[in-house]
C-alpha cells in the first residue's frame, strides 16, 4: 500500500490537520503491535471500556505520525498528522471500502450462520493452485475484522475470499460496501446468534444484503431464501431435493466417506468426500459448486474435493515437555495468520524465552524475497529468541534471521529433535499443511491423561465485553479470579484480563496473588482475605490487602510504618448486612480516628458485598445494604477528606442493581459464562467444557449389576461404557445412580450405579460409540447450571470443584 494522505481525507469525511503530502503504507488499530512505523495510519478506536486515544502520545514518541481520531488529545496538536472524524470505526470502514475499490479481481463473499470459516479455508485450499488468494485470517468477520482483512490486499493478489458475520440488523450493509463481493456464498442458516434478530426471516434478509451486487449467489435452493431473495439477484443454486437447481446432487453415506453424484448441465460425475457428517458435506458442496461456477473440470474438482481435510481453526495452548508452553497453530501458514499467532504469543508470559517453529510460507502475494524480509521484521519486533525454520524457502533466507536453525524437511527436524533442548520457553508451532507439523506435537506435548477441562478464551473475552457493555463509561472493573479463576485457570485468565486492560484483579488469599505476580502479572491485585501473617509478603509482591478489622488494620500499619511505606493502597471492607467480614457502623469512629494520621497507607477503595443480589425476592434487603453503604462510605469520605474507589456489586449485582455501580464493580461468575438469570445466560458463552473418553465398553446380561454396592441391576442386555473420571476429579457423587448423564456423540448416556473415585459407568445401549470416543461431562450440554440445579447446589460449587489433577487446556478460535 502506498497512498498520499490528501487522497484519503475526503474518503473518510475527515477534517485534516498536518502535512497532506505525506504517504501512508499500512494501517493499524493495535497500539501494542506498533514499533516506529512512520508510514502507519493509526485509527484510534473507542470501545466500550477502552479508548485508544490514550495511547497516541506514546505512539508519537516511538515514531508513529498519522492518526485518525475523534478528538486531538491535549498538547498534541501540530506534532503529528491528525484526521479528525465523527466516529473512527466508521472512518476505518470507509477507508477499507475506498481501498477495496482500487482492486478489480473476483472477490468471494461468504456469510451464513455456520461453516463460513471452513468454506473460506477450503476454497483457499481448492483454488490456491491457480490463484494468489487474499482471505480473512481465522474468523475475522466482524465490523472491525472485515475492514482489517480487506486492507491487507496488495497488488499481487488476484482473488479474494472474505467472510462476513453479523449479530444484529444494519451491520451487513456496511460489510457489503467493504467486501464488494462479485461472487456470493450463503452457507447454512441456522439459529446461531438469533438474539439480535426478531426471527429467522429477518436474519436471512439481513444476510442477503451482502449479495445485492454479486454476479452470482451460490446457495442451497430452498423456499425460505427464495421467498426473500430479490428477483434481480443472479443465482447459482444447488439442491438434493429440488431438480430445478443448477446443480443437483444425490448422496450415499459409506463406511468412511460420502459419495456424491453430481448432475450439472448434461453431465453426471461422482466425487468422494472424506467425511460423513451433514455439516461437512454441506460445506464441501458449497465449495464444489463454486468450483463448477468458476469453470473447473469435473476431474479436477473430484480430485481436489477428495482431499479436503478437517479444518482446525483454533489456536491451542498446551503444556509441553520440560516446562514449556506450546501454542499449536500447526495447520496454517500465511503472513496474516502469522501476525495473529505472534500477537497471541506476545500475550503469553509464563516464560521469558520465546521460540517459533515456522515452515515455508505460501501465498503471500509477495516475492519470496520481500516476504521473508517482512517475516524477519515481524520476528524481530516480536522479540522472538530463537527460530527453527523448516522448508527449502525459509532455509534459503536464513540470513534474514538471528539465532535460526533451519531444516529442509519436517523429518530432518525430527531427526535432530534431541539436540534442540526445548525447556522453560513458550513455543509457537506454525506450519503450512503440507509440512504436517501435527507430527511434531507428540514429541513436544506433555503426556497427560485423557480427562481435560477445555477453557475457551474467546468465550471469556465475549463475556467480559458483555458485562463491560453494561457499565457506565467511567465505571472501573475488577474481575475476581479467586479459587484458581473459579476453577478455570488462574494465570491464563489473569493474563487475558490484563491484556483486555481490566482495572483490578481480586483473589481470596495472598498465595494466589503471589503466584500471579510470579508468572508476570503486573496489574493491581486486591487480596480479599489477607491473613496477618501474610502482610509482609503482600507488600513484597505489591498486592493490596482488604482490611476488615481494627486488629488487621493495626497490624498492617505496624508493618507499613516499619517499612517506611508511603500511601500504600489498602481496601476498607464495610459490613452492611452480609455479616461475614468488615467494619460495622459502630466501628467507624475508631476506624476513622486511626486512619486520620497514617501517611504510610492510603484508602484506595471502600467496598461492601451484597447478600441477595441474585434473588429479587430480597430486593429490599439489597437496597437497604446499598443505602447503608452509601451512608457509611460517605461518612468516611467526608471525615477523612479522601476520594476512594467505591464498589459493592458482584455479577448479579451488575445485572440487577445497575444504579449502584459506584466507581467499580466486581465481576465473578459471569465471566465464566454462568448467570442465574436465564435471559442473561443467552447472551453469555460457555467457557469450560469438561471432557474425557471411553476407556472400555462391555455388554452385560439381564440380572447383572454395575459398580459398588450393585446399585444398578440390568433388566435386559445393557451396553456399558467406562469413563476415567470420578468424584476425586470433582464430579459430585450425587450425580450418579441414574440421576445424571454425560454426552457421547451428542446423545445422553445415563450414569449407572455409584460414581467411583476415579471412574464412572454409563449406559450406551442405544449409542453407536467405540472405545476412545470423546465424552462431555459438562459444557454446552449439560451446562454447569443444569447440573447444579438438579443437585440442589450452585454452579460455583461445581465449577470450583473440578480437581487440580484435571488438566486445563486453553484455546481460542
Ligand atoms: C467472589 C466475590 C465476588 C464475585 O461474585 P460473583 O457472584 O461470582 O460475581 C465479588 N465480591 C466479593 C467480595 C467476592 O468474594
Amino acid at each position: 500500500m502506498s497512498l498520499k494522505i490528501h487522497l484519503i481525507i475526503s474518503e473518510i469525511d475527515a477534517v485534516f490537520y498536518g502535512n497532506p503530502n505525506a504517504e501512508i503504507d499500512n494501517v493499524s488499530i493495535d497500539s501494542r503491535s506498533l514499533q516506529n512505523n512512520s508510514g502507519t495510519l493509526f485509527f484510534a478506536l473507542i470501545g466500550t471500556n477502552n479508548d485508544a486515544h490514550q495511547f497516541i502520545e506514546s505512539l508519537i514518541n516511538i515514531g508513529v505520525k498519522n492518526f485518525v481520531v475523534e478528538r486531538i488529545p491535549e498538547n498534541l496538536q501540530g506534532i503529528a498528522n491528525f484526521f479528525v472524524v465523527k466516529n473512527s470505526l466508521k472512518a476505518l470502514q470507509k477507508f477499507a471500502s475506498f481501498y477495496r475499490k482500487l482492486f478489480h479481481f473476483p472477490v468471494i463473499g461468504v456469510t451464513g450462520s455456520n461453516g463460513k470459516t471452513i468454506v473460506k479455508e477450503w476454497l483457499n485450499f481448492l483454488l490456491s493452485p491457480e490463484y494468489n488468494i487474499i482471505r480473512s485470517p481465522k474468523s475475522y468477520n466482524s465490523q472491525i475484522g472485515v475492514p482489517l482483512s480487506v486492507i491487507a490486499i496488495n497488488e499481487k493478489h488476484n482473488l479474494g475470499i472474505f467472510e462476513a458475520g453479523i449479530s444484529t440488523v444494519n451491520e451487513m450493509d456496511t460489510l457489503e460496501k467493504i467486501i464488494q463481493p462479485t461472487i456470493g456464498i450463503l452457507t447454512t442458516v441456522g439459529s446461531a446468534h438469533d438474539e439480535g434478530f426478531q426471527n429467522t426471516s429477518e436474519k436471512i434478509k439481513e444476510k442477503l444484503l451482502l449479495f445485492k451486487n454479486v454476479e452470482a449467489l451460490i446457495y442451497r435452493k430452498n423456499d425460505l431464501v427464495d421467498g426473500i431473495l430479490d428477483q434481480k439477484t443472479k443465482t447459482f443454486s444447488w439442491s438434493d431435493v429440488d431438480e430445478n437447481a443448477d446443480v443437483f446432487l444425490s448422496k450415499k453415506i459409506k463406511p468412511k466417506e460420502t459419495e456424491l453424484q453430481v448432475r450439472y448441465q448434461q453431465k453426471i460425475f461422482s466425487v468422494h468426500l472424506p467425511f460423513q457428517d451433514e455439516a461437512s458435506i454441506e460445506n464441501a458442496v458449497s465449495c464444489l459448486v463454486t468450483l463448477l461456477y468458476l469453470g473447473y473440470a469435473e476431474e479436477v474438482i473430484a480430485a481436489r474435493v477428495g482431499k479436503l481435510y478437517a479444518v482446525e481453526m483454533r489456536l491451542k495452548v498446551k503444556n509441553g515437555i520440560n516446562n514449556t508452553t506450546l501454542i499449536d497453530d500447526s495447520y496454517s501458514s500465511d503472513y496474516q495468520s502469522l501476525k495473529i499467532a505472534l500477537d497471541f504469543l506476545e500475550q503469553q508470559k509464563q516464560h521469558r524465552k520465546k521460540t517459533i517453529i515456522l515452515s515455508d510460507i505460501f501465498q503471500s502475494g509477495l516475492t519470496t524475497e520481500a516476504l521473508y524480509d517482512k517475516v524477519s521484521n515481524l520476528i524481530i519486533s516480536n522479540k522472538i529468541d530463537r527460530m527453527i525454520g523448516v522448508g527449502t524457502e525459509i532455509s534459503k533466507y536464513s540470513d534474514r534471521f538471528q539465532n535460526i536453525k533451519t531444516y529442509l524437511t519436517t523429518q530432518d527436524f525430527l531427526a535432530d529433535f534431541q539436540n534442540l533442548h526445548f525447556e522453560n520457553e513458550t513455543i509457537l508451532i506454525k506450519g503450512a499443511r503440507s509440512f504436517q507439523f501435527e507430527k511434531l506435537m507428540p514429541f513436544l506435548e506433555e503426556k497427560t491423561h485423557e480427562t481435560v477441562l477445555e477453557i475457551n478464551l474467546n468465550a471469556i473475552s465475549h463475556n467480559l465485553n458483555y458485562f463491560k457493555s453494561k457499565l457506565k463509561p467511567n465505571t472501573k472493573l475488577m474481575v475476581m479470579v479467586k479459587a484458581f479463576g473459579y476453577g478455570s485457570g488462574g494465570f491464563e485468565i489473569a493474563n487475558l484480563l490484563e491484556y483486555h486492560k481490566v482495572d483490578y484483579l481480586g483473589v481470596a488469599f495472598a498465595d494466589e496473588g503471589i503466584s500471579l505476580r510470579s508468572s508476570g502479572i503486573k496489574m493491581p491485585i486486591m487480596v480479599l482475605n489477607p491473613e496477618n501473617s501474610s502482610f509482609q509478603s503482600i507488600i513484597e509482591y505489591n498486592l493490596e490487602p482488604e482490611i476488615y478489622s481494627t486488629k488487621g488494620l493495626q497490624s498492617f500499619l505496624q508493618i507499613a510504618n516499619q517499612r517506611k511505606l508511603h500511601h500504600y493502597p489498602i481496601h476498607i471492607k464495610l459490613d452492611t448486612g452480609m455479616h461475614r467480614l468488615g467494619f460495622q457502623e459502630d466501628d467507624l469512629p475508631e476506624l476513622i480516628n486511626i486512619l486520620k494520621n497514617t501517611p504510610s497507607i492510603k484508602v484506595q477503595s471502600i467496598l461492601s458485598h451484597l447478600a441477595t443480589s441474585d434473588d429479587l425476592e430480597h430486593r429490599e434487603f439489597a437496597e437497604y445494604q446499598i443505602r447503608l453503604f452509601e451512608k457509611l462510605s460517605s461518612l468516611m469520605i467526608k471525615s477523612l477528606a479522601i476520594s476512594p474507589i467505591r464498589h459493592i456489586l458482584n455479577t448479579s449485582g451488575i445485572s440487577n442493581f445497575a444504579e449502584a455501580q459506584y466507581d467499580m464493580v466486581r465481576l465473578g461468575i459471569g465471566l465464566y459464562g454462568v448467570s442465574n438469570d436465564t435471559l442473561e445466560t443467552k447472551y453469555l458463552e460457555n467457557v469450560g467444557t469438561l471432557k474425557s473418553i471411553i476407556s472400555q465398553i462391555r455388554t452385560i446380561a439381564a440380572g447383572e449389576s454395575v459398580g459398588y454396592g450393585r446399585r444398578f441391576v440390568a433388566e435386559s442386555s445393557t451396553k456399558i461404557a467406562t469413563i476415567p473420571i470420578g468424584y476425586a476429579d470433582g464430579i459430585p457423587r450425587s450425580w450418579g445412580n441414574e440421576i445424571g448423564f454425560v454426552m457421547i456423540r451428542n446423545q445422553k448416556a445415563t450414569i449407572l450405579g455409584s460414581i467411583c473415585m476415579d471412574m464412572l459407568m454409563v449406559n450406551v445401549t442405544d449409542i453407536d460409540c467405540v472405545e476412545g470416543d470423546t465424552v462431555v461431562i459438562f459444557g454446552d450440554n449439560p451446562t454447569v447450571s443444569f447440573i447444579a440445579d438438579s443437585l440442589n447446589t450452585i454452579p460455583y460449587e461445581i465449577l470450583t470443584g473440578v480437581s487440580q489433577r484435571v488438566k486445563r487446556i486453553f484455546f481460542r478460535e
